[in-house]
């Protein structure tokens, strides 16, 4: 049975979204202030499953409760729920370390679905029964190793713990190696959004990845851009040089 908090204070919608999520089979509880939600979820951090969030509340702000979470090195699936709709907030929520994102006013089968993707990257990365060729559930390149189940990146003595987000794109990326993969891709199979989205947020995140990935992040090895398309993730940069290198015209 999964567990979802919604903190948000205005209470007719709290009602309304815990009523549909109980229907759902969810177990549900309200918080109505930042500041106290953020307590809970620090002190009690395997409590909830998912965490539905509104950005514009008492005590402390969406924002700044999802980025303090992270900062305590809780990472429980976090969806922000706000009226403002301006791009830069969209950023905003991912770079506090937000996984997904619903403006207001929403269409609760869209919420459900959105919940229900995030539940369901979260059991994708703790699955570690029946890993056929498809499971993943360790990636090591370039002296960093990757372990997608406890969300963890590791280099040279340093742990990085990654969000669902982070370590959902890590993978798409390790699984796609080598391959550029477009924005809307992106978009489309790790968020799972397919309505017009900024596609400024995975710039974000890509962002965010090359600063545990890269040795100079403004020089990016790992995650290379691809400009007019998206992405590209190379394991070994130094080997794809060397055999370059060695091919005719050198
Ligand atoms: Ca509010």
């Amino acid at each position: 049975m999964n567990r979802v908090l919604i903190v948000e204070d205005e209470e007719h919608l709290a009602a309304g979204l815990r009523l549909n999520l109980e229907a759902e089979g969810f177990v549900v509880e309200v918080e109505e202030n930042g500041q106290v939600a953020l307590d809970r979820l620090t002190s009690d951090a395997d409590r909830f499953d998912v965490v539905l969030l509104d950005v514009m509340l008492p005590g402390l702000d969406g924002f700044a409760v999802v980025r303090r979470l992270r900062e305590a090195g809780r990472f429980v699936p976090v969806m922000l729920l706000t009226a403002r709709s301006h791009a830069d907030d969209v950023l905003a929520g991912f770079e506090a370390g937000a996984d997904d994102y619903l403006p207001k006013p929403f269409d609760l089968p869209i919420l459900l679905a959105r919940v229900q993707g995030l539940l369901r990257r979260k059991t994708w990365l703790l699955s570690h029964a029946a890993s056929g060729p498809e499971e993943l559930e360790e990636f090591a390149f370039a002296g960093k190793r990757i372990d997608f189940r406890e969300q963890m990146l590791y280099w040279d003595g340093t742990t990085q713990p990654l969000t669902l987000m982070e370590a959902t794109l890590m993978r798409y990326f390790v699984r796609r190696a080598g391959h550029t993969v477009s924005r809307k891709a992106l978009l489309e199979e790790v968020w799972g959004v397919r309505e017009d989205t900024d596609t400024r947020t995975i710039d974000n995140f890509i962002a965010r990845l090359r600063r545990y990935l890269e040795a100079e992040p403004s020089h990016p090895k790992h995650l290379q851009t691809i400009r007019g398309v998206g992405y590209r993730f190379v394991a070994e940069p130094d080997q794809v040089e060397t055999r370059g290198s060695a091919g005719p015209g050198s």
